[in-house]
């Protein structure tokens, strides 16, 4: 069984272990660099990226993680998670650090200039079995991937349609939205497969 931390350090933690162990996969809150080196896979939670970003730094965990990712680590971040995932943040904090994994723009709160939260069905390149109900709070989006990066899934309607919320780059995976909010594990039964094929 793939051990699978939740960096546990500001957000919603506690939704991603659930949603983890429902998923198959044995799930651990990361605090600490030592926590860090016994797991086989990371998620990083929604929450505020410009806190997550400093209590990275104070927990020093910065290092240990970028290494790690460096190595191959796989990384799932949903939402704030995603925005620590991305290699340029629009509408940040100039003083917030993400782990530049991914080559992507992101912005955040971008969905928030018309609405905070919202919900929409969301099809994921890769989930078998029809749409994901995805929801958005405070969402960011990505407005740019680079060569490497795949999109797994686009916003289909509304005033947001075609805004990409889903990609992967090899081992790093990323969401604009919460699926540890809904009871279907479908999305963290990917990673874990991911994190599966990555051991
Ligand atoms: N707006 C938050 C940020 O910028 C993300 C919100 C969330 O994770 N639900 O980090």
């Amino acid at each position: 069984v793939p051990v699978i931390g939740v960096l546990a350090l500001q957000g919603d933690v506690r939704e991603h272990v659930t949603a983890l162990t429902d998923a198959g996969a044995e799930a651990r809150a990361v605090r600490r660099a030592e926590e860090l080196d016994a797991v086989d896979g990371l998620v990083i939670p929604g929450g505020e990226s410009t806190t997550i970003s400093k209590l990275v730094d104070i927990f020093e965990l910065r290092e240990p993680i970028d290494k790690r990712i460096a190595a191959g680590l796989p990384v799932y971040g949903s939402c704030a998670g995603m925005i620590m995932l991305a290699t340029e943040v629009l509408d940040g904090r100039p003083d917030q650090r993400g782990f530049a994994g991914i080559d992507m723009t992101v912005r955040r709160n971008a969905f928030g200039r018309q609405v905070d939260s919202f919900e929409a069905p969301v099809e994921i390149a890769g989930v078998e079995g029809g749409p994901l109900h995805a929801v958005f709070i405070r969402a960011p989006w990505v407005e740019r991937v680079g060569d490497d990066v795949e999109v797994l899934g686009t916003v289909t309607a509304g005033p947001a349609a075609g805004r990409i919320v889903a990609v992967r780059h090899h081992h790093l995976l990323a969401t604009s939205f919460h699926p540890e909010l809904t009871g279907d594990a479908r999305l963290h039964a990917y990673f874990v497969d991911l994190v599966r094929a990555a051991r």
